[in-house]
């Protein structure tokens, strides 16, 4: 059933290597995608490859700091000569978070949120637009967060750049409807991932605070990655044409009110 299926199209899933993006790689190649994605960390990149191969799953991969602009069009010509210029999905997935006060923050700390969180999925989608179009088909997912809807403990900055790729994804949906390329967002609530290697120095006291809101959601724990890219998977599928330019929550429930 063709509208289940993702049998012949082509996939850039940023930081594939674990977490969320890591399960979004699996679950867009179990549907039949070619994907290609990226990380900064060859190592882990090549062990991850490997694993996919051997699951008979078709990815590719390629080292790319996302925070540099040079690098990220690096990146696209690589994804561009891989899938031979069409592009059918784009999952704007790889992102950092800092934990702790707004008037910690320092300049490098917003800069390094700002330029990962919203630059790059910013620039990937510009630099994409070609190749999306030349697909005939193309759908674009951009990983959020509540924090992007919801003021959370210590996450100020990267708060701000969730909102902001909240509001692009409406903007790009309307402007690109006309090409056949569908945007959504996906804000996932907390998931068991490994995002806290790259918080450094992360207030302990937010730390404390967000598990105790998580506590307090109707369903009272973090979801597993598979629970996030199920989503994103759907938002990718012929059977999710009609959706675009949505911020979808993938919560447990926290929106709609705490547990009794
Ligand atoms: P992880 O840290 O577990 O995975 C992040 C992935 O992105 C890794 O593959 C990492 O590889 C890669 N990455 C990070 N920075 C860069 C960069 N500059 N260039 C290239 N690759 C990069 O995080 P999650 O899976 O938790 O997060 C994925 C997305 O989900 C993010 O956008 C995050 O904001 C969002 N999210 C996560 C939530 C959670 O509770 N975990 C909740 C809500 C949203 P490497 O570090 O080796 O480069």
């Amino acid at each position: 059933n063709q509208r289940w299926s993702l049998q012949g199209m082509t996939a850039l899933v940023t930081g594939g290597t674990r977490g969320i993006g890591f399960a979004v790689v699996e679950e867009l190649a179990a549907l039949g995608a070619v994907v290609h994605t990226c990380s900064r960390n060859q190592t882990e990149l090549n062990e991850r490859l490997e694993e996919w191969k051997n699951k008979g799953f078709k990815v590719s991969g390629s080292v790319c700091d996302l925070s540099s602009r040079d690098l990220r069009e690096k990146l696209m010509e690589t994804v561009s000569s891989v899938f031979d210029g069409k592009l059918n999905i784009l999952v704007n997935n790889a992102g950092i978070t800092k934990l702790k006060s707004l008037e910690e923050h320092s300049v490098e700390d917003y800069t390094t949120v700002m330029s990962t969180n919203l630059d790059a999925p910013y620039h990937l989608s510009q630099l994409a637009y070609p190749f999306l179009k030349a697909s005939g088909y193309g759908s674009l997912v951009f990983i959020s967060s509540v924090a992007g809807s919801m003021a959370l403990p210590g996450l100020s900055a990267y708060a701000a750049s969730k909102g902001a790729i909240n509001q692009i994804t409406k903007n790009l949906a309307c402007e690109w409807s006309k090409d056949n390329i569908r945007a959504n967002a996906v804000s996932p609530w907390g998931v068991k991932t490994t995002i806290q290697r790259n918080t450094p120095n992360p207030n302990i006291h937010y730390q404390e605070q967000l598990l105790r809101l998580i506590a307090g959601t109707a369903m009272p724990r973090m979801a597993e990655p598979e629970e996030i890219s199920s989503l994103v998977a759907f938002l990718c599928l012929p059977a999710a044409s009609y959706i675009t330019g949505q911020v979808i929550l993938a919560d447990g429930g926290y929106t709609a009110g705490g547990c009794w």
